[in-house]
C-alpha cells in the first residue's frame, strides 16, 4: 500500500470476525494487498470454507453465535493470539456493536469501520433523526420528539395524516413497527408497539412517520477517511424485499436523473460528516413516486449488496476500507468516480419458497456454476460464496449461501446475464430459492422497473402461482427421465447384464407427470406423455404424444448434466437431472420440476410369437414371482421390475410355462432386454 503520513495504524495481519461469503470476500482482498489473514470459527464451522481459505484460524467457541461470533472477549483474544493488528467485522454479528469497537480501541487493535461514537449516533432512530435534520437531510414528515404523552402522539399522528407508521426509537429488524390506517386504530397500535418494543429492546419510545404507500428503497454508498474527506459511490435500488429483507439489488437505481443522484449523494455525505463518520457506510432513503426522498437510517458497515457498487464503479470497497483504516486518504475524489453499465445482485438462500421460505439444511452434494458451458463472460459474473461442494449447511446461522453478481452494459443486458447465470448455477442437496430468484428476475414488472418495497407482495399471485407447464416441459421431463434410467443402467457393471440380449421391440410407454407440489394429491392435474420409438441409442428418435399433439424428439447428452433436447427440429440446451421421482430441468427461462407419478408400458406383443418377454423400459428387477419351469395362466404376474421408484409387473402373455429367466432380483435391465423365455401351450 502507498505512502502515508499516518503510519501509526499500519498493520500486516487482518482478523476477519465473521463467517460465510463475507469472510471469504474480505480475505480475498486482504490477501491481494499483502496482508496475512486470520479467520475465526465456531465448532460448527471448524472446516468451513472461510477457515480453509485463511492463513490461520482460531476457534471462538460452540456453534451458537452468542457463544462464538458474538463474543467480544473471545474475538479480542483471538486477535491477540494471532498477532492481528486489525479486525474487519464484515456485516451482522459485531459489525455495529459500539462496545466491541471500544474494546478494540482499548486493546490497541484497529477496527476496520467507523468510530464507536458514529455507531452510537445512528443506533437510536429518534436521536439520529434530530441530527439528520440539523445536517439538512430530508426526513419523512413525522414526529421524533422526547415527549411520549399518548394524547400528544395522537395529535401528531392526526397532523401528519393517515396512514402513519409507528416505529420503536430503539428498533431494528422490522420489530416494533406498525402501520396505522386511520385515527380510530391509533391507540391500540401504540399500545401494541410499546409492548413489542419493551420486550425486544427494553425501551418504549416511539416515533411516528408518514407511511409512504409506494416507496422505493434507494440507498447511497458513502465513504469517509480520517482526514475529513467524504464521497458517495452512487446508489443502489433494493426495493425487492421480503419481510424487509433484501432479495435482489441493483445499481444504479433505474430512472434516476443526474440531478436527483447528486442531491441524494450529497445529502448522504452530509449525513455521514454530521456524525464524524469514517469508512464505508450506507445511507438508506425512501424514494417516493414524486421523486422526493427521505432519510430512513444509516448502516455503519459494509453492506451485503456492496458488490453491485463495485461492479459499476470498478472499485474494490474492501480495499478502500483497509486503506482508510490504515489512515490513508480516500483513493479517489468525487469527480474521479463514474458509473459504467449496470449491475444486479441476487441472494441465494438455503430456504424453501414453496414452504413459506422455511430455512433448509443439508449437505451440498453439488455447488457449481459452469460459466463457459452457459456462454457467460467471467468478467461479467461474480459468485461470492461461503460454500463449496461437500459443505454442510447448518441451522445455526443466516441461511444465505452465496451472492450472484452480474454486470452488463445496460440494465436489460445485465438482467439477461443474471437469468443466464442463475440457470447455470447448479446447487444440489439443499433446497434453495434459486428458482424463485429466476421467477423474480424474469418477471415482466421487474423488467419494466415497476419497483417498490411491496413488489413481492403485489406480485404474489404470479410469483407463487400454481405452475402451468408447456408441452416442451412435459416432453423434456419424459425424455430426461427415460434417458436417466438408461444411463443409470448402463453405468452398472457390464458383467451383470451380458446374458440378456436385446430385441429392438417397439414399445409404448405412458408417463403420467404432475407438479411435485401436488405429487400426493389425487387430482386430475397431470399430463400423460406417450412415448413410442425403436431406439437406436438412448437419444431417440422418439415419437411423443401429449394432449393430442405429436412431436418427434431427440435427447443428446452433453457434458455433465447438460443435454440437448430437439423437438420437431427445435433444439434447446438444458441442465437436467433426476432427483428421486422428480425430473429437474433448468434453462435461462427458469427451472422446471416435474414429478413422475406413474409409468405404464404397453407391450404390443408382436414379437417372436410370445416366446419371450422384453423389458419395456430401463430399470431394475425387483422380484421373480414364479420359479423357472412353472406352469402359469395367461395374465398371471411373473416378474416385477422397477423404474423411477415405480413398480411395473410383467404378466404371462398366454397360458404356458416359463422356460427360463435371464435376470435375477437386483439386476439392472435395459429397454428391450429379453427378460424371460416363455413357452405357450400349443
Ligand atoms: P428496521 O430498522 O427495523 O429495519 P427501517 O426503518 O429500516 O426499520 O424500515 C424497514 C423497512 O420498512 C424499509 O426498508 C421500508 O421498506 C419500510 N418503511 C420504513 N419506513 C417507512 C415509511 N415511512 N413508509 C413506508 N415504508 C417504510
Amino acid at each position: 500500500m502507498s505512502q502515508t503520513t499516518h503510519n501509526t495504524k499500519r498493520f500486516d495481519t487482518l482478523l476477519v470476525a465473521n463467517r460465510g461469503e463475507i469472510a471469504c470476500r474480505v480475505m480475498r482482498t486482504a490477501r491481494a494487498v499483502g496482508l496475512r489473514t486470520v479467520a475465526v470459527y465456531s465448532d460448527a464451522d471448524a472446516n468451513a470454507r472461510h477457515v480453509r481459505e485463511a492463513d490461520e484460524a482460531i476457534r471462538l467457541g460452540p456453534a451458537a453465535a452468542r457463544e462464538s461470533y458474538l463474543k467480544v472477549e473471545a474475538v479480542v483474544e483471538a486477535a491477540r493470539r494471532s498477532g492481528a493488528g486489525a479486525i474487519h467485522p464484515g456485516y451482522g454479528f459485531l459489525s455495529e456493536n459500539g462496545a466491541f469497537v471500544e474494546a478494540l480501541d482499548q486493546a490497541g487493535i484497529v477496527f476496520v469501520g467507523p468510530p464507536a461514537s458514529a455507531i452510537a449516533a445512528m443506533g437510536d432512530k429518534s436521536a439520529a433523526k434530530s441530527r439528520m435534520a440539523n445536517a439538512g437531510v430530508p426526513l419523512v414528515p413525522g414526529y421524533h420528539g422526547d415527549d411520549q404523552d399518548d394524547a400528544l402522539l395522537k395529535a401528531e399522528a392526526d397532523k401528519i395524516g393517515y396512514p402513519v407508521l409507528l416505529k420503536a426509537s430503539a428498533g431494528g429488524g422490522g420489530k416494533g413497527m406498525r402501520v396505522v390506517e386511520a385515527a380510530a386504530g391509533f391507540q391500540a397500535a401504540l399500545d401494541g408497539c410499546r409492548r413489542e418494543s419493551q420486550a425486544a429492546f427494553g425501551d418504549q419510545r416511539m416515533l411516528i412517520e408518514k407511511y409512504l404507500t409506494q416507496p422505493r428503497h434507494v440507498e447511497v454508498q458513502v465513504f469517509c477517511d480520517s482526514h475529513g474527506n467524504g464521497v458517495y459511490l452512487f446508489e443502489r435500488d433494493c426495493s425487492v424485499q421480503r419481510r424487509h429483507q433484501k432479495v435482489l439489488e441493483e445499481a444504479p437505481a433505474p430512472g434516476m436523473s443526474e440531478g436527483l443522484r447528486r442531491e441524494m449523494g450529497e445529502a448522504a455525505v452530509r449525513a455521514a460528516k454530521e456524525i464524524g463518520y469514517v469508512g464505508a457506510g450506507t445511507v438508506e432513503f425512501l424514494l417516493d413516486i414524486d421523486g422526493s426522498f427521505f432519510f430512513m437510517e444509516m448502516n455503519t458497515r459494509l453492506q451485503v449488496e456492496h458488490p453491485v457498487t463495485e461492479m459499476i464503479t470498478g472499485q474494490d470497497l474492501v480495499e478502500w476500507q483497509l486503506r482508510v483504516a490504515m489512515g490513508e486518504r480516500l483513493p479517489l475524489a468525487q469527480d474521479e468516480l463514474t458509473i459504467t453499465g449496470h449491475s444486479f445482485e441476487a441472494r441465494l438462500y438455503a430456504e424453501d419458497p414453496e414452504q413459506d421460505f422455511l430455512p433448509a439444511t443439508g449437505t451440498l452434494t453439488r455447488f457449481a456454476m459452469d460459466l463457459e458451458g452457459a456462454g457467460l463472460d467471467p468478467a461479467r459474473v461474480r459468485l461470492d460464496s461461503g460454500v463449496e461442494t461437500g459443505d454442510a449447511v447448518s441451522m445455526h446461522y443466516d441461511p444465505m449461501l452465496a451472492k450472484l453478481i452480474v454486470h452488463g452494459d445496460d440494465r436489460a443486458q445485465a438482467l439477461a446475464t443474471l437469468n443466464r447465470a442463475l440457470a447455470a448455477l447448479d446447487v444440489q442437496g439443499v433446497v434453495t430459492n434459486r428458482a424463485f430468484l429466476q421467477r423474480l428476475a424474469t418477471h415482466p414488472a421487474f423488467k419494466a422497473c415497476e419497483l417498490d418495497t411491496r413488489f413481492i407482495e403485489k406480485h404474489e399471485e404470479t410469483l407463487f402461482a400454481p405452475r402451468r407447464y408447456s408441452i416442451e416441459e412435459y416432453a423434456g421431463a419424459a425424455l430426461v427421465g427415460l434417458n436417466q434410467l438408461a444411463r443409470e443402467c448402463e453405468s452398472d457393471s457390464p458383467w451383470d447384464r451380458h446374458d440378456g440380449f436385446r430385441v429392438n421391440a417397439p414399445h409404448t410407454i405412458r408417463i403420467a407427470l404432475c407438479d411435485p407440489a401436488h405429487a400426493q394429491d389425487d387430482d386430475d392435474s397431470e399430463a400423460v406423455v406417450v412415448v413410442e420409438g425403436t431406439r437406436e441409442d438412448n437419444a431417440g428418435p422418439w415419437h411423443l404424444t401429449i394432449g393430442g399433439e405429436t412431436l418427434t424428439a431427440r435427447l443428446d447428452p452433453l457434458a455433465g448434466d447438460a443435454v440437448a433436447m430437439t423437438l420437431d427440429g427445435h433444439r434447446r440446451r438444458l441442465q437436467a437431472r433426476r432427483d428421486g421421482n422428480v425430473v429437474v430441468m433448468v434453462d435461462p427461462r427458469g427451472e422446471t420440476r416435474l414429478f413422475w407419478r406413474r409409468i405404464d408400458a404397453i407391450d404390443h406383443g408382436h414379437h417372436e410369437a410370445e416366446s419371450t418377454l422384453t423389458a419395456p423400459m430401463h430399470g431394475t428387477v425387483v422380484a421373480l414371482l414364479v420359479e423357472a419351469g412353472a406352469r402359469v395362466e395367461k395374465g398371471m404376474p411373473l416378474m416385477v421390475m422397477e423404474a423411477m421408484k415405480m413398480e411395473h409387473t410383467m404378466s404371462a402373455p398366454a397360458d404356458g410355462h416359463v422356460a427360463s429367466f435371464h435376470f435375477q432380483a437386483g439386476d439392472t435391465v435395459g429397454q428391450g432386454d429379453v427378460l424371460l423365455e416363455f413357452a405357450p401351450d400349443e
